[in-house]
């Protein structure tokens, strides 16, 4: 988190105090009722119910009046450099016609899209295109948002490393042309691509353990060795960077337990003994449910899907939903990811939350992955994730209780208060509302 942890004379400046109906702090205890959270530059100092915290004279108020106050949300698996249903018309045309410099621009105000819905970090797991794979563009959408000239949410970035023929590489069409160097194959040309990402600036190193939905692959192969797994993982802990692991079966999560993955992304295949394995070894897993809806699959119908990748999503996602019941019982470790890219629009991330629940999470449970579980499995909990003295004051007021209705994540409307490290970006409440992005209809062109 660099540069953000370090205090500047504006910290001690500021006093903020955000009042509300009710407290959720992300850590699934007690809601608190009238709550008062005080705010000194970046961080909370203190958290209380209303008469029993001291608002320094001087402080400005912010009165979120009946709202529900959050931490700030966090979706553990994006994909914002993706050719989205909101920007784009065919994301299969749009891989042809928009370079990776125009990409990024949209990037960006993907990442606003979800950053004004109340998502204040985004973990981002990569992009890859004819061009190129787009960890350079990703980190300089971070560092322009670290570095305060665009608004945005913190984002976590990822480097991609494509073996030939795995789930990355399979992106392209197979008669697509590869520039040299492309896809690496065997444990030193892993471990060069590692080192080349980590030299790029990224956080994470993604890999693909099995295959998955991208074009005509099979979802159930193994796209890597141990060994090459091994190398990746061993590389980046090297660098002291995490591996995120694309799994769709129970082999790759034997794999990944072996080779010390940090994250599990994706809950397709399963066994009761992979869940178990998985479990005890503690690595946190993303479901990514969201895009695997019907309307998921009618979006991507819509944006050019091919048909059998639509035959392949139809058919895993009982699968899936069977595979997130089994993994929850079991105890494991969940936190929210939800796979957003092509599909479905940016921004309509918390829907994940209201598929959990309708698999057997209690709401308070399904918020916390989305919170404390997704800041731990990032490893961020000591900065952001629950609401707490200490913590970075990132904070959303929502109109309406979601412990009751999970749904109202989903309204823009009802998202009244948006802030990241102290500073408000969204805020509905006052006579003068401020937003990060505010297109009215028809105002926004669509790529054709
Ligand atoms: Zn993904």
């Amino acid at each position: 988190m660099g540069t953000a942890s370090q205090k500047t004379a504006s910290d001690a400046a500021t006093v903020t105090a955000v009042t509300g109906g009710r407290l959720i702090d992300g850590n699934g205890g007690n809601v608190l009722r009238n709550p008062v959270v005080l705010i000194a530059g970046k961080r909370i100092k203190e958290i209380g119910e209303a008469g029993n915290v001291k608002i320094p004279a001087g402080a400005e108020v912010i009165d979120a009046k009946g709202c529900t106050l959050m931490p700030g949300l966090i979706d553990g698996h994006v994909h914002v450099a993706a050719y989205n249903v909101v920007s784009f018309n065919n994301y299969r045309i749009a891989m042809y016609e928009v370079s990776p410099q125009l990409q990024s621009f949209y990037t960006l105000f993907h990442a606003q899209l979800c950053f004004e819905m109340g998502f204040t970090t985004l973990r981002d797991m990569g992009r890859n295109n004819a061009w190129a794979n787009f960890a350079t563009e990703l980190c300089a959408v971070r560092d322009a948002i670290n570095a305060g000239i665009v608004p945005g949410p913190r984002l976590l970035v990822s480097g991609r490393i494509m073996t030939t023929g795995s789930h990355h590489d399979m992106n392209l069409p197979r008669a697509a042309y590869r520039h040299p160097g492309y896809t690496v194959d065997g444990p030193w040309a892993v471990r060069t691509a590692a080192r080349e990402h980590i030299r790029t600036g990224v956080d994470i190193i993604k890999v693909c353990v099995t295959g998955g939905a991208s074009a005509d692959e099979e979802g159930d192969t193994r796209n890597l060795t141990q060994e090459e797994l091994d190398a990746a993982a061993d590389e980046a802990h090297g660098f002291h960077k995490p591996v995120a692991a694309h799994c769709w079966t129970a082999l790759s999560h034997r794999m990944c337990v072996k080779a010390g993955v940090d994250t599990i992304e994706h809950m397709v295949f399963t066994d009761d003994e992979s869940t178990k394995i998985v479990q005890e070894a503690g690595i946190p897993v993303s479901p990514t449910l969201l895009h695997r809806t019907d309307r998921a699959i009618e979006v991507r119908k819509r944006m050019g899907s091919p048909l059998n990748v639509l035959k392949k999503m139809r058919e895993v996602q009982p699968r899936c939903y069977e595979s997130f019941k089994r993994m929850h019982q079991a105890g494991v470790k969940i936190f929210m990811g939800t796979d957003i890219q092509y599909d479905p629009e940016m921004g309509s991330n918390a829907a994940e939350l209201e598929l959990y629940t309708s698999l057997g999470m209690s709401p308070m449970e399904s918020i916390m992955t989305a919170t404390r579980n997704a800041a731990q499995a990032m490893r961020i909990d000591a900065d952001t994730g629950t609401l707490e003295a200490g913590k970075f004051a990132d904070l959303i007021a929502v109109d309406g209780d979601p412990l009751h209705d999970i749904t109202v994540l989903q309204d823009r409307d009802k998202i009244r208060l948006v802030m990241k490290e102290g500073k408000p970006y969204v805020n509905k409440l006052g006579a003068a509302p401020l937003y990060v992005l505010h297109p009215q209809p028809g105002e926004r062109k669509m790529f054709e």
